[in-house]
């Protein structure tokens, strides 16, 4: 047909057609879920369930939306602005080559970086056959006998052993001792942790250690100024004294020298960066931590075990769960519930590509041609304070450092100050000989340059002879099978296929929203604009990263109502740990650092009064109602109580519930009167962006979650972003990061290894904003409470809907952004459990809802706005077909311990056996609804037994013979 009808212009551009593409639900099917609710329009469905009283007064102030194509071209002239030399900073950041294989499959491949944290370990078999690679690499490597998956960064992973010593040691002093030689920003954050918790900081030279009567010592290995020390002695001596020794090592050193395991450490911490993972500003990366096998049952974060499923075979899963704040609370060994599983995957790889001999050839070439550096630098006559070195040397400069710099800056090159007269130089497995060529020409003052040629043969190392490591590392199977590209690629799709990310299905988890990253918002990840910059790199070569978070900032104080906002926090809980401190600090500068006190209510996520523990404060529980909001006579009984004391209440907004509290703002009031301050929890602002702001209707802080509503994908349990994000009084107290000399007396300390956190993930978040502008991120917030409540509809007939609003006009009652489901009656007439249910849905082809968060028993589903209606439907039919298959061991056609639900999820094996004993058949088993024929996935693992894995703990990888029978 010939198109003669014109049509303006601006309908044809219509800048905002990437709302389209993130919202998933057309026109037409709004009004069909409309119908189903039982409300004539989305206006009328907002108004029913967000209380009116905390409705924004003004719309968000953003500027007008992007196409994708606009938004990139807009970004990679911010980027522009960042200038990318060559860093020869060192200080924990190094430069890396991320194998093409390892880049495009894993790092910008949605099946790695989509999926969700291991909770259910079925769907997860992939990804924790990396994470176990992790663990096994970081085991070896250090020569200690546990390690997690993973840490934030290197300081907070020392911040962390610090505590963790400190719950292990049997020493009562509180000092810790920090030697002068290790890295600037992991004492500052070891200083900022350590102050709430009454533990004094003191710093020497490593020799020092054992005479400072310390319950622990940390120590660098090697140095940030390149010594590489026999710690042995040293170690002995802080035992005999009483202490426990920690070391923050290099793992690419540690391929060559003795590991610290081996010299005596207790705990090993650092960062895996360089092993494939672009320095990004600062992050995201995965340290690590490794302790003795003693110390196990203390460590923090997340590690994987493996256990057994349901027909003996071998299966991973999250092992000692009950060390972590989602059960032990404040009494938790840390916060972490984000993590870095993507960076730690990518470390992993990197790994098993390389394989042990490989790294050691690297290493050996970053220690050759430093020594080659050195060798020329002293025929140059230059001055090393050290003899020793791996990576880095320590050049003296004397009165001429600032021209060094400058000279070296000039040709593209950053180097470190070391001191007011040495620099630093660190070479990486980037290096070349011509960098090494101009590194002496700076030195040379006119003076013939050393020649390559009489290096030709080999050079000594400058590691120390008596350190050369002699124990193997590496040798599973693992590490040694999948060396050429081929294998590789196979590796990493096997294991991507074993998964359920979203690139497969909607993840309904409640409380995490799991909505669409689009792949324009990931595309600026990786580009070297972004990817190239070291933390430390002068201020003014980091101009694109500022624009960035200053626009970025800027933006999400709109959505949220606050003045001030820092990026820092590399995770919610991280978020929230500054947020209190800065709490905490204003209640000191106004002489009432005796307010202590922290008001949870009991619905509270578990990082939260984890995060208050860390901050010094005491967790005083409140009390919900029974229809799931704070209970706010318990809340006014507690604050008279605790009046003198109070600090703060941390509520969570709309509640863990999925609710809004119609008294909020009279609860903020009670808490002010008694001198209080109140934290919201962002974590659900997915409920809230362009309807209501926190900073407006009665927060004082808060933290967002940059992974759960501003589209940064969760990779598999990190990375994130965490924002605390305050009002205008608390701005001067937002932290600081005085090791990259920014920052007044009066902000907090840093709270994060750079300045900027994360900082390589935030041109996600600047995308989403960008493309959606004002009015299609409050439509986004709109069309995820509408399906929600479509859901709750539409299961309300089977299914009762714990903590609905009970509004009358609306089916289902009326929830915000997700809906509870609450199993616990079915548990009594059939004996399935929440469990069963979850396990079952796998065979259905999804990854479960929230199991047994905030209320046991029950399931918490949020759909978010980028899910089409299909997927909703083909959801919400699993979810009848699975109480249909309830009522059948309701009725007794199955019987309670032989059903689908109890023998779920269904392994192909478990279904091609010959002997089928079921009283259900086998179609039921695998193909309970007609369109799982088209499409299917197949669990690769049958249940997985948590019990079994817990009393028999092992975290490392599996010996090939386990699979034999
Ligand atoms: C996810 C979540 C957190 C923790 O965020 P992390 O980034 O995982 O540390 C805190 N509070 C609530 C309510 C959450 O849902």
């Amino acid at each position: 047909m010939p198109s003669t009808t014109a049509l303006p212009l601006a309908a044809l551009e219509n800048a905002s057609e990437f709302v389209a593409r993130h919202i998933g639900i057309e026109p037409e099917d709004e009004r069909r879920m409309l119908s189903v609710i039982g409300l004539a329009s989305r206006q009328a469905l907002i108004d029913a369930v967000v209380p009116a009283n905390i409705a924004r007064g003004n719309p968000m102030d953003l500027p007008a939306p992007l196409t994708e194509a606009q938004a990139l071209a807009e970004l990679k002239a911010i980027a522009g602005k960042n200038q990318v030399l060559k860093s020869f900073i060192g200080q924990g950041y190094h430069g890396t080559l991320t194998p093409g294989v390892i880049l495009r499959n894993i790092l910008e491949n949605p099946a790695w970086y989509t999926a969700y944290t291991p909770y259910q370990a079925e769907i997860s078999q992939g990804r924790m056959e990396a994470l176990v690679n992790f663990q096994t690499m970081v085991t070896d490597l250090t020569g200690l006998a546990m390690a997690n998956a993973s840490m934030l960064d290197e300081a907070t992973s020392a911040a962390e052993a610090m505590t963790l010593a400190a719950r292990v040691g049997k020493s009562k002093s509180t000092t810790f001792f920090v030697a002068d030689d290790v890295l600037p920003q992991t004492l500052e954050v070891v200083r900022t942790r350590a102050r709430p918790l009454g533990i004094t900081v003191v710093t020497g030279p490593v020799g020092d250690a054992a005479g400072a009567g310390a319950f622990a010592a940390l120590l660098q290995y090697p140095g940030v100024n390149g010594a590489v020390r026999d710690l042995k002695p040293v170690i002995d001596a802080v035992h005999a004294a009483g202490g426990l020794a920690i070391v923050a090592a290099d793992l690419l050193a540690l391929t060559l020298i003795t590991s610290p395991g081996e010299l005596g450490a207790d705990i090993a911490v650092g960062t895996t960066q360089r092993f494939g993972m672009p320095m990004c500003n600062g992050g995201p990366h995965a340290a690590y931590m490794a302790c003795k096998d003693e110390f196990k049952r203390s460590l923090p974060g997340r590690i994987v075990g493996v256990s057994v499923d349901a027909h003996g075979n071998p299966a991973y899963r999250l092992a000692l769960q009950t060390r972590e704040q989602h059960i032990r609370r404040e009494k938790a060994t840390s916060n972490i519930c984000t993590a870095q599983v993507l960076p730690a995957v990518i470390a992993s790889m990197y790994a098993v590509y390389h394989g042990p001999e490989g790294l050691k050839r690297i290493a050996r070439r970053v220690a050759s041609y430093t020594a080659v550096l050195a060798s020329g630098l002293k025929q140059l006559g230059c001055k090393l304070p050290h003899e020793s070195a791996f990576d880095t040397l320590e050049v003296t400069t004397g009165d001429h450092t600032a021209a060094v710099l400058a000279a070296a800056r000039a040709k593209g090159f950053n180097l470190r100050q070391a001191s007011r007269t040495s620099v630093g130089i660190t070479l990486d497995e980037t290096t070349s000989r011509d960098d090494i060529h101009t590194l002496w020409a700076l030195f040379a003052n006119g003076q013939l340059l050393p020649s390559f040629a009489q290096f030709e043969q080999g050079v000594a190392t400058l590691l120390p002879a008596s350190l050369e490591r002699t124990s193997a590392f590496l040798t599973h199977p693992v590490f040694n099978a999948h060396h050429s590209e081929t294998e590789m690629l196979r590796y990493i799709r096997s294991l991507s296929d074993k998964d359920l990310a979203l690139d497969r299905s909607m993840i309904p988890l409640g409380s995490c929203t799991m909505k669409l990253n689009a792949t324009s918002e990931m595309i600026p990840v990786t580009w070297p604009e972004f990817a190239g910059v070291h933390p430390f790199a002068p201020r003014d070569q980091l101009k694109g990263y500022e624009e960035l978070d200053s626009l970025l900032t800027g933006w999400l104080c709109q959505a949220t109502g606050y003045s001030g906002i820092s990026l820092q926090p590399n995770a919610g809980s991280q978020g929230e740990y500054a947020g209190l401190l800065i709490i905490q600090a204003w209640h000191a500068a106004r002489g009432e650092a005796h307010r202590t006190i922290c008001l949870i209510p009991e619905s509270a996520h578990g990082t939260n009064p984890a995060s208050a523990q860390m901050t010094g404060l005491q967790v005083v529980v409140v009390k919900c109602d029974a229809e799931g909001n704070v209970d706010l006579a318990d809340l006014k009984a507690k604050c008279e109580q605790h009046s003198q004391n109070l600090s703060c209440v941390m509520i969570t907004y709309p509640s863990t519930y999925g609710l809004f509290d119609t008294h909020v703002k009279e609860l903020c009031g009670i808490v002010r009167q008694h001198g209080g301050r109140v934290y919201v929890d962002g974590a659900n602002m997915n409920a809230l962006v362009g309807v209501a702001a926190p900073g407006e209707f009665g927060g004082d802080v808060s933290h967002l979650n940059l992974h759960k509503t501003f589209c940064i994908p969760h990779g598999g349990g990190g990375p994130g972003v965490g924002p605390v994000c305050v009002v205008q009084d608390l701005v001067p107290y937002l932290p600081a990061h005085r090791s990259a000399g920014l920052g007044t007396e009066q902000q907090i300390g840093a709270v994060s290894a750079a300045p900027l956190g994360n900082a390589g993930v935030l041109p996600i978040s600047w995308m989403y904003v960008r493309m959606m502008g004002a009015d299609g991120l409050k439509q986004a917030t709109e069309t995820a409470i509408l399906s929600a409540n479509y859901i709750a509809a539409r299961l309300a007939d089977h299914f009762d809907i714990h903590f609905s609003g009970n509004n009358p006009e609306v089916k289902g009652g009326g929830v915000a952004h997700e809906c509870i489901l609450d199993l616990r009656p079915l548990k009594d007439s059939s004996g399935v459990t929440a469990e069963d249910v979850a396990k079952r849905l796998i065979d259905y082809g999804f990854h479960a809802p929230t199991l047994s968060f905030p209320v046991a028993g029950t399931l918490m589903v949020e759909p978010t706005e980028s899910e089409p209606l299909k997927e909703l439907d083909r959801f919400c039919e699993a979810m009848i077909a699975i109480r249909d298959e309830i009522r059948k061991v309701e009725s007794g056609t199955w019987p309670r311990e032989d059903n689908p639900l109890k023998a779920a999820p269904h392994t192909t094996e478990a279904l091609l056996k010959g002997d089928w004993t079921h009283p259900y058949s086998r179609e039921d088993a695998a193909y309970p609804l007609k369109s799982l024929r088209l499409q299917k996935y197949w669990s690769p693992v049958g249940r997985v037994d948590n019990v079994y894995g817990d009393r028999n703990l092992f975290c490392s990888c599996v010996p090939l013979s386990a699979y034999d029978h």
